[in-house]
């Protein structure tokens, strides 16, 4: 059974817990560099990434997450979390990093603000048995990608999933819904590389 931590500087760490605990992976919080080591994949959830960036510096987190991700390891980010997987942030705020893995550009904040929240159907290439149901939050938009990166969901005529080697990444929340078949994906990558 492959051990998958959750990133748990801030965010929806707990929902992403049950979320894969539920696609069959034995799931934990990941903290500190010690943590980080133990794990055979890692999640980034949602939250802020200005925020989680800022603490990913704190706790001595940065350059060890971004050597793993070099490294191999499977890595999922929802929404902040895919904010922190992108090459580039088109409108970054001072002193956020990113770790990169994929190489695209994002949007921070591009659908719109917290009470334009919305939910909508996201059909998403390699998932089988119909769209899955995306909440979107303050959600990023994916401007552009670069060669090596798949895309593999869309909404409203902008990219709102990617995948790259071992890198995958939401716009959307799917661990707010019951539907766990992308954690499942996600879950499937890591057992292909241990
Ligand atoms: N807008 C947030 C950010 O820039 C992301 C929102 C979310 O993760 N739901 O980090």
């Amino acid at each position: 059974t492959p051990v998958i931590g959750v990133l748990a500087l801030q965010g929806d760490v707990r929902e992403h817990l049950i979320a894969l605990a539920s696609a069959d992976a034995l799931a934990r919080p990941v903290r500190r560099p010690e943590e980080l080591a133990e794990v055979d994949g890692l999640v980034i959830p949602g939250g802020e990434s200005t925020t989680m960036s800022k603490l990913a510096v704190l706790f001595g987190m940065m350059e060890p997450l971004r050597e793993r991700v070099r490294a191999g390891m499977p890595v999922y980010g929802t929404c902040a979390g895919m904010i922190m997987l992108a090459e580039k942030i088109l409108d970054p705020r001072s002193g956020q990093e990113t770790l990169g893995g994929i190489d695209m550009i994002v949007r921070r904040n591009a659908f719109g603000r917290q009470n334009e929240s919305f939910e909508a159907s996201v059909e998403v290439a390699g998932i089988d048995g119909g769209p899955v149901e995306g909440v979107f939050i303050r959600a990023p938009w994916v401007e552009s990608v670069g060669a090596e990166a798949e895309v593999i969901a869309e909404h409203g005529g902008h990219i709102v999933a990617v995948r790259q080697r071992n890198v995958l990444a939401t716009s959307f929340h799917p661990e707010l819904t019951g539907d766990h078949r992308v954690h499942a994906l996600f879950v499937d990558m890591v057992r292909a590389v241990k």
